[in-house]
């Protein structure tokens, strides 16, 4: 009793700190598990305690208890002073609120009990299921004030409890009263706690309710600011705060992917500039920013167009970056205010426009040349009236016709290209209205219109279809190129031209009316068509494919591994004999995946030269080494051809990406061996040509040929021959189209001779290293 009474003299100053303490660590910390922990040591520290517990009814997901399904069981949020066996205990055989500890998780009573082992009930007189009972009764009774402590009835220390002797208990109660658990704490020995240690247990149970709560909201907020993100990042839209310095503080996926497709272009800060800084400066000075249209061309090069609106929000903000704004925004800036910016893509809606407003200007075209065609002075000769209006209808019926083409189409006339006619399409292609009888280049030049090339720079006007046409009288055939209208929207479109001599044309007088009379005088068809679409579609088909294959080239690579290693081991004699069935199985495996790994390889490489993103890395290579090499692997896959090298050079050195010129005598000899199904020898031959400093190699089957009807196609992507089908031999169609491409990028040539039948010499020349 000594002991204690010193320890709390000393204690007083501390106690305070100690409260403070807590007080302090309600504010900053939000983990409820670690706040319970603090202040069950708290209560140690401040009570002299050897253990204390906070033991909880537990809650269901949306916070509530779960009773009575859970009945008198608590499950421990926090314990301290124990061993790790003794809080294990704790764990798993959650505290019962039975007992001595009725009241406190009830009837949300204190309880104080000066030595446990005098509330055990006379041992061996009462059956258990009394005893509990008469607990109950006692602990009912006590709560409601009419029995003092010591007539409170202890149910028995389980064993594995740590050891205890005094015991002080209290209820954690919610703010409306209702009892969440309770902060338990004991003592070895007897007469640990006084009265004032209940005092401060209530306190820090209080505190603990606190922490609770907040925990609680807390976890509630956090649930709902992830509903609403989740539903923000579900939005088309793209939805960005800044704050007043134009900083970004949040974006959900859309708007970070509308400004990943501006990163790196030239026009990129110009374009976050128009959807982010100068919307978010409006709306700081209070000004409506409601679906104001910007427009701007994408890593893609494709135009697109959003509507912006952006409105203030009170949010508290921490200002990240520097914005220059003015006086007058500054010192709204200290008002802690964010801007919500929604940016609604509304390209498509933009070019359904553009072709609905090129289509009223026709008709207001025709309209207008009807008006004047009445008003012609009555007094002209009847018959040219007549001829003029005959004229006029076939005009018109043309227009029609040319307008529901879905191909930009034009006509022009003579050196400077004047317009003659033009239809609904192209006029959506230019996005401008041009006029008949105006020349080209003052068309383009007014509006604005730019043509560039697929690189990106500008086509000098001379070298335009239609100037090619009407100067030169050149066929030019379709070729792609990029039309930039005048509000900065790049449209792909594929062009071509075709001259036409005026007298076979026939042009009307009221075609060709106020063009000047030229000498000779050519008239310039132009088509084009708005292939934007199409290449987005290309591209995504293409990404597609990429990482597919991608995909599966991995696993593929790890089940072949696999399988090559399995079969090694076996013929080493390690592991398992395996059956021949077994074997064969492994071995048809081993086949099946290889076949599948060069395949998706194939794929990988059609998808990257198509995509422009293919690199040779040439260095002098021996071509004799390299086809030994590559004869010396193939023969190990067949026993029924017999592979040979026919050469006089020790070696010939070619200036070649040695990796991807494997690739080709690989295919070529793959081939050679594929399409002789009856097996039979193959001839590589090597040989330098003296006259034009060339590697040349051909690879010679009998095998089954390919028919004369297929010849000329069958470097084309996906090429096979007929009779490839008839002996079901598989293939895709990648292989020569990839060779092709490839003997081709090094300046060399490839080709074959072949009779159906009989079998093929593919040849492919190299150029020298010098
Ligand atoms: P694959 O063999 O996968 O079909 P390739 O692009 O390598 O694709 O070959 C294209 C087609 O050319 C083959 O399908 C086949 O019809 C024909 N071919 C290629 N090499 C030979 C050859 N040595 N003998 C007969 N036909 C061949």
């Amino acid at each position: 009793m000594k002991r204690v009474e010193g320890s709390r003299q000393l204690s007083t100053a501390e106690r305070i700190a100690a409260l403070r303490r807590v007080g302090v660590a309600l504010m900053l910390e939000l983990n409820e598990t670690r706040l319970l922990h603090f202040i069950a040591q708290t209560a140690c520290e401040l009570t002299g305690a050897a253990f204390a517990a906070f033991a909880l009814r537990p809650l269901n997901k949306e916070g509530q208890p779960l009773v009575p399904s859970e009945g008198n069981r608590f499950h421990l949020a926090a314990v301290v002073g124990v061993t790790p066996e003794q809080e294990a205990f704790f764990r798993h055989r959650p505290a019962a609120g039975e007992g001595l500890l009725a009241p406190i998780f009830h009837q949300g009573v204190p309880v104080l009990v000066a030595d446990v082992l005098a509330f055990h009930s006379p041992s061996g007189c009462s059956a258990p299921s009394d005893l509990r009972h008469a607990a109950r009764e006692a602990a009912e009774a006590y709560a409601l004030g009419k029995i003092p402590t010591q007539s409170l009835r202890s149910l028995g220390i389980p064993p594995g409890h740590p050891q205890v002797r005094s015991l002080l208990g209290v209820p954690v109660l919610d703010s409306q009263g209702k009892v969440r658990g309770g902060l338990l704490s004991g003592h070895s020995e007897p007469g640990r706690f006084m009265l004032e240690d209940e005092a401060i247990l209530v306190g820090l149970a209080a505190q603990a309710a606190v922490a609770l709560e907040n925990a609680e909201l807390f976890r509630v907020a956090q649930r709902r600011s992830q509903v609403v993100e989740r539903i923000f990042a579900a939005m088309g839209d793209g939805i960005l705060f800044v704050d007043e310095q134009g900083s970004i503080l949040y974006e959900n996926a859309a708007a970070h992917q509308m400004r990943e497709l501006l990163e790196g272009t030239p026009g990129e800060r110009q374009a976050i500039e128009a959807l982010l800084r100068v919307p978010a400066q409006h709306a700081l000075r209070k000004e409506e920013v409601k679906d104001v249209l910007v427009q701007l061309v994408d890593k893609h090069g494709e135009a697109r167009e959003y509507a912006v609106s952006a409105s203030l929000l009170p949010l508290p903000l921490v200002p990240i970056g520097p914005l220059s704004l003015d006086h007058e925004t500054t010192q709204l800036a200290n008002g802690r205010m964010g801007i919500l910016l929604i940016w609604h893509d509304v390209t498509e809606r933009r070019l359904e426009h553009v072709e609905r407003e090129a289509r009223a200007e026709m008709e207001d075209r025709l309209a207008t040349l009807q008006l004047i065609l009445d008003e012609l002075p009555s007094g002209e000769m009847v018959v040219e009236r007549e001829a003029r209006a005959e004229m006029e209808d076939r005009l018109a019926t043309l227009q029609l016709i040319l307008d529901e083409l879905p191909s930009g189409v034009f006509l022009v006339y003579g050196h400077d290209a004047r317009l003659v006619l033009v239809n609904r399409a192209a006029l959506a292609v230019f996005g401008a209205y041009w006029p008949p009888g105006q020349p080209m280049e003052e068309f383009l030049r007014q509006n604005g219109i730019g043509i560039f090339d697929i690189n990106g720079h500008p086509v000098a006007f001379e070298q335009l279809a239609a100037i090619r046409a009407v100067r030169r009288g050149e066929t030019v055939p379709q070729f792609q190129s990029i039309t930039c209208q005048p509000n900065g929207i790049a449209l792909s479109t594929l062009v071509g031209a075709v001259a036409l001599d005026t007298y076979r044309l026939k042009l009307s007088p009221l075609q060709t009316e106020g063009l000047p009379a030229e000498e000779p005088a050519r008239v310039a068809l132009v088509m084009f068509q708005d292939v934007t679409s199409l290449k987005a579609a290309e591209r995504l088909k293409d990404e597609f494919i990429r990482i597919a294959a991608h995909e599966l080239r991995n696993p593929l690579t790890v089940l072949r591994g696999y399988v090559q290693m399995l079969l090694f081991q076996t013929r080493r004699g390690k592991g398992p004999k395996l059956l021949p069935t077994q074997e064969e199985a492994l071995q048809s495996i081993d086949r099946s995946t290889t076949e599948l790994v060069e395949f998706t390889e194939d794929l990988l490489d059609v998808t990257r030269l198509q995509g422009g993103v293919w690199q040779l890395h040439p260095e002098p290579t021996d071509l004799v080494a390299l086809v030994e090499r590559t004869v010396k692997r193939l023969q190990t896959t067949t026993s029924k051809h017999t592979l040979s090298v026919v050469t006089t050079l020790p070696s010939l050195v070619v200036y070649a990406d040695p990796r991807r010129i494997e690739q080709v005598l690989s295919n070529l000899i793959g081939n050679a061996i594929k399409y002789s199904p009856n097996g039979g020898p193959i001839e590589i031959t090597l040989w330098e040509a003296m006259d034009t400093q060339e590697a040349r190699l051909s690879v010679r089957d009998y095998g089954i040929g390919i028919p004369e009807k297929d010849q000329a196609r069958i470097f084309g992507l996906f090429a096979r021959a007929s009779n490839a089908d008839t002996y079901k031999i598989s293939g895709t169609g990648f292989g020569l189209y990839l060779s092709h491409e490839l003997v081709e990028r090094h300046n060399g040539r490839i080709w074959f001779e072949s009779k159906e039948g009989q079998g093929s010499t593919f040849f492919m020349t190299l150029p020298r290293a010098s």
